[in-house]
C-alpha cells in the first residue's frame, strides 16, 4: 500500500483529501505545519506528498526544495493562489505537478495515481546499487554508506575505501604496503602506520570488541584480512 504525506494546515481541505485518498486505499498521514511537514517528508517513508506552500513555520517553497535535495518521491503542490504556483516553476523547484484551490478530489487523487505509476516505472530501470553483505555489515558502495546490524555508521573516505577494498576480496592477506599502495594511491615509502590507525578506525565502528576483531583479522608480521 503506498503511503502518502499530506502538508497543509487547512483542517478541512486536508482532511478531504485524506477521505479521497483513503477510499482508493492508499496510506494517509497529515502534517498540519511546515515544520512537522518537513520532518516527516525528510524521515518518513512516504511513496508521494501533497504540498500546500502558504503553511505555518516553515513554508512550501523551502520544504518542496529540501525534499527534492534528499528524497527522489513525487511532489503535487496544491496552492491558492496561482501566482505562487508561477513562482514555484519559475524557481525550477522541481515539483512533479501542481493544482490549483480549489480542486476537485477525485481529480487529485487520479493526478496521485498517475505519478506513483511513473515513479514506480521509473524505479523500475533505475540501476540497482552495488551492494556487499557479509554477516551484519551492509556496504553500499553505490551510496558510499555503511550499516553494522542495521545501524547506519559514519566512515571517512579512506575509511570507506579500506573497508570496502577489504570486503571485496575476502579472506586474502593483504600487506600494509599493499593496502597502502591500493587506498593512497602512492608507492610504499609513504608512511605505511596510516593503514594501522586506520584499520583501528575501522574496528571501533563495526567490531562489537576490537581486541577480538570478528572481521578484519590482524595477521601478525604480514597484515590483515577480511574474515568471512
Ligand atoms: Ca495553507
Amino acid at each position: 500500500m503506498s503511503k502518502i504525506l499530506i502538508i497543509e494546515d487547512e483542517e478541512a481541505i486536508a482532511n478531504l483529501e485524506k477521505d479521497y485518498l483513503e477510499l482508493s486505499d492508499f496510506e494517509v498521514e497529515i502534517a498540519a505545519d511546515g515544520n512537522t511537514g518537513l520532518e516527516r517528508a525528510l524521515s518518513g517513508n512516504f511513496d508521494l506528498i501533497v504540498l500546500d506552500l502558504m503553511l505555518p513555520g516553515v513554508d512550501g517553497f523551502s520544504i518542496c526544495q529540501q525534499i527534492r535535495e534528499q528524497r527522489d518521491i513525487p511532489v503535487i503542490i496544491v496552492s491558492a493562489r496561482k501566482d505562487d504556483i508561477d513562482k514555484i516553476r519559475g524557481l525550477g523547484m522541481g515539483a512533479d505537478d501542481y493544482m490549483t484551490k480549489p480542486f476537485s478530489p477525485s481529480e487529485m487523487v487520479a493526478r496521485v495515481k498517475a505519478h506513483l505509476a511513473r515513479y514506480d516505472r521509473l524505479v523500475g530501470i533505475k540501476p540497482e546499487n552495488d551492494i556487499i553483505e557479509i554477516r551484519g555489515i551492509k556496504i553500499d558502495k553505490t551510496a558510499r554508506r555503511v550499516w553494522v546490524n542495521g545501524e547506519e555508521k559514519a566512515f571517512t573516505n579512506k575509511e570507506f575505501d579500506l573497508l570496502t577494498f577489504l570486503a571485496e576480496n575476502p579472506n586474502h592477506v593483504f600487506k600494509k604496503e599493499e593496502l597502502f599502495q591500493k587506498i593512497w594511491n602512492m608507492e610504499s615509502f609513504g608512511d605505511i602506520a596510516t593503514v594501522t590507525v586506520h584499520i583501528k578506525k575501522i574496528r571501533e565502528k563495526i567490531e562489537f570488541n576490537s581486541s577480538k576483531p570478528q572481521y578484519i583479522e590482524t595477521i601478525w608480521g604480514v597484515g590483515y584480512r577480511f574474515k568471512i
